[in-house]
């Protein structure tokens, strides 16, 4: 497994799960000294066990000699980062390119390169086309095996997945035969694994995020229209998730679709899609309405605030692009919290995990607080962000006596809006007008 992050580190603790052995490659070296101490450099609900068990079944191990690693192995995997390429929203395949010439320069044998990374089409061609010209000898096949995993449930999601999907050459029988035996253990659980050409299994990955992220987008808009027309955003969500042809999930609004994959995926795709002289304007709208969304919702906080920020204090609960990880890119607090900070707020942040990744990227002026309780002390306003499990346990009456001000601004409407205001709070969740305060049909 070349790559130990999110998705090289659970795939490869799942796999020697299934009973098989797995060496990870990883050249961060902290990373890799906090793996082989015990210690896991990401916070994923499971994880630590997982490897534990797995290492001490000495079906696990981790190194940075990735000469050693492939040596008389199957398949290998490269699970290394692909994030957008700065300026052109391009993936940026250099370390995956990177990976496959120093694997293929060090394989022994035959073996499958897969592609576990998230890559544009045609990219496990290009991957081909390196292995073939620095080891011109070389018997390989290589495949795609885009991951779908979650973070914050990637075990369960690794483990029980909707589907696999293994992308391989008409002829490259050995290459499915070798992936069909690794998930042999999902073929136990009927997990569905969808086998097709190599160009279709890059794409689906970008469909699916790209769709879901359109889902995520639907729902917001729908949130602001609610807001205008007296509807409640949840009701829409049920009305319309029940619909199986909709389906309940990613129909929750918030402030904008953030995270690792979400944001560089649509990017990516929608330059995929142009290149190709198909250009997606759903993708390219996805990505527009998602970009400005994050402001909109800072101008909000200002808004409710009375105008200005100027010398409030500010609680921000939440700063990871979700509940259940440490995992702080792309994340929806920090545009936020600077624009806060920018307009002259003060602020008390409070996450349960993605403190000290958040750190470098918030401005040097935040308080990074103990606990909820901490933050919102004095505050003038209360911003929700992420909506970690604990945070729906904050009372109403507690806050309103902690905190100086009465303004709550809650964009993952955690909150009962009716609660809230009965305790005093001028709460503002997202599409959830009162009925009634609705602005009149014209
Ligand atoms: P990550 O940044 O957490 O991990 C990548 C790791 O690879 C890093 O630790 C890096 O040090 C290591 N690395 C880079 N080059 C290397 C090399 N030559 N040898 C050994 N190690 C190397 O990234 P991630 O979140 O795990 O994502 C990896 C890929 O999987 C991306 O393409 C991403 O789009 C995709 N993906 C991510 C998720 C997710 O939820 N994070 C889900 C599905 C797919």
């Amino acid at each position: 497994m070349i790559g130990g992050g999110y998705v090289g580190l659970v795939s490869a603790a799942c796999f020697a799960e299934f009973g098989v052995e797995v060496a990870v490659v990883e050249t961060d070296t902290a990373k890799l000294a906090a793996l082989r101490e015990g210690r896991m450099p990401i916070y994923e609900p499971g994880l630590d066990r997982l490897v534990e068990d797995n290492t001490a079944a000495g079906r696990l191990t981790f190194g940075d000699d990735l000469a050693a690693a492939v040596a008389g192995v199957e398949a290998v995997f490269i699970a290394v980062g692909t994030p957008a390429r700065r300026g052109d929203g391009h993936a940026d395949l250099s370390f995956v390119y990177r990976a496959a010439e120093q694997v293929a320069r060090a394989l022994t044998g035959h073996a499958v390169i897969v592609t576990k990374s998230t890559v544009p089409v045609g990219t496990g061609r290009r991957i081909a086309e390196i292995v073939r010209h620095a080891r011109p000898d070389l018997d390989f096949d290589v495949a795609s095996n885009p991951e779908f995993l979650r973070e914050g449930s990637a075990i369960g999601d690794f483990m029980r997945p909707d589907r696999v999907v293994i992308g391989v050459d008409e002829e490259s029988e050995r290459a499915r035969e070798v992936l069909r035996r690794l998930y042999r253990p999902l073929y136990l659980i009927e997990a569905p694994i969808v086998f097709t050409g190599l160009e279709t299994a890059e794409l689906i990955k970008y469909a699916a995020n790209s769709f879901l992220a359109m889902k995520v987008t639907f729902i917001n808009e729908m949130a602001d229209l609610c807001e205008r027309l007296g509807a409640d955003v949840h009701d829409v969500a049920r009305g319309i998730g029940l619909d199986g042809r909709i389906g309940r999930k990613f129909l929750h609004p918030g402030p904008g679709f953030g995270g690792s994959c979400f944001p560089k995926d649509t990017l990516a795709l929608m330059r995929i899609a142009q290149d190709a002289g198909a250009p997606s304007r759903l993708v390219e709208a996805t990505v527009a309405v998602n970009d400005a969304r994050k402001s909109v919702m800072a101008s909000r906080i200002v808004a409710a605030c009375g105008g200005s920020v100027r010398g409030k204090t500010i609680a921000v609960l939440g700063l990871t692009f979700k509940p259940e990880t440490d995992d702080m890119r792309d994340s929806a607090s920090v545009p936020i919290i600077w624009r806060l900070a920018e307009g002259g707020a003060a602020i008390r942040a409070f996450d349960p995990v993605g403190m000290e990744p958040a750190r470098p990227l918030l401005p040097q002026a935040v308080a990074f607080c103990r606990d909820a309780r901490e933050a919102v002390a004095g505050a003038d306003a209360l911003v929700i962000v992420t909506e970690w499990n604990e945070f729906r346990a904050l009372e109403p009456d507690r806050l309103r006596q902690a905190m100086r001000g009465t303004v709550i601004v809650d964009l993952r409407n955690i909150f009962e809006p009716a609660a809230m205001r009965q305790a005093g709070f001028d709460y503002r969740g997202l599409g959830r007008a009162e009925p009634g305060r609705s602005r009149p049909v014209p």
